[in-house]
C-alpha cells in the first residue's frame, strides 16, 4: 500500500492555547459574512498585509501568488481556533498563464523548503494569489488546488484584485465544505505604529456595530446634559 505523500505539515504541532488577540485587532467584514460559517478565525498581521499588498501590486497585468505562513492557536473560551498570518513567501516556478497563475510542483516543493529553512516552527496556513481586474472568488482551478494541496481545515486561500483594490479570504466551512463565491473578512493585527493600513473596498470595519453597542449601553445616553 503506498502511502499517501503530504508536502505539507507531515508533523502538525498541536495549536497553542492563547486567547484571540481581540484588543490589538480591527475587525474588517466582507459583505457575506452572513454567509459564512468558517472552521477557523483569521488574523492578518499589519507587516505581512504590508508585504502581501505590495507583492500583489507588483504586477497588475498577470497574477502573482504565494504562501501565507504563521501559526495555528486555539482561545479556549471562545471555542475557536485561529491562525494568525505572520509573513508571507512569494510563490517560484510558477507557470504564468494570462488568466492564471499555477502552482507547479516545483512551486510547491520550493515553497515547502523555504518554509522550512526560513521559517521554522510555522506551518503554511494557506496561500495567496492575484486576480487583476477580475474580482474576489475561486476559479475551478483556484477550488481544485486548494481541495488538493491546502485540505488542512485551517488552511486558507486569500484572492486579492490589486486593481479594484480588493481582497478576501475562502475558508473551509463548518460544513467541511469550500465556498468559492462568498469570500470573508480577517482580523488586522496591529504590529506597525500608526493606524489601520487595511484599504480594501470590499471591506468594512466592525467598528460601527461595536460602537452602537456602546451607545445604547446603559447610562451612557445622558437626557438633557
Ligand atoms: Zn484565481
Amino acid at each position: 500500500m503506498a502511502a499517501q505523500i503530504r508536502l505539507f505539515d507531515q508533523t502538525p504541532a498541536a495549536a497553542v492555547e492563547m486567547p484571540m488577540p481581540l484588543g490589538d485587532a480591527l475587525k474588517w467584514n466582507s459583505w457575506y459574512e452572513d454567509h459564512v460559517a468558517t472552521r477557523v478565525e483569521v488574523f492578518f498581521a499589519q507587516s505581512a498585509y504590508a508585504r502581501c499588498v505590495e507583492h500583489a501590486e507588483s504586477d497588475l497585468n498577470h497574477e502573482v501568488g504565494g504562501a501565507l505562513i504563521g501559526e495555528v492557536r486555539y482561545d479556549p473560551t471562545a471555542a475557536r481556533t485561529y491562525i494568525v498570518i505572520q509573513d508571507i513567501l512569494p510563490a517560484r516556478y510558477t507557470a504564468a498563464g494570462r488568466a492564471h497563475v499555477t502552482f507547479t510542483q516545483n512551486t510547491l516543493v520550493y515553497l515547502n523548503n523555504e518554509l522550512e529553512s526560513r521559517f521554522p516552527g510555522k506551518r503554511m496556513v494557506g496561500w495567496y494569489h492575484t486576480h487583476p481586474r477580475f474580482g474576489v472568488f475561486l476559479s475551478g482551478y483556484d477550488a481544485w488546488l486548494h481541495r488538493h494541496f491546502f485540505d488542512d481545515p485551517i488552511q486558507v486561500a486569500l484572492v486579492i484584485d490589486p486593481v479594484n483594490v480588493q481582497g478576501g479570504f475562502f475558508c473551509w466551512q463548518t460544513t467541511g465544505e469550500l465556498d468559492p463565491k462568498h469570500c470573508t473578512g480577517f482580523y488586522e493585527l496591529s504590529d506597525m505604529d500608526g493606524d489601520s493600513i487595511v484599504r480594501w473596498t470590499n471591506l468594512a470595519p466592525a467598528l460601527e456595530a461595536a460602537r452602537v453597542l456602546e451607545e445604547d449601553g446603559p447610562r451612557e445616553k445622558g437626557e438633557g446634559q
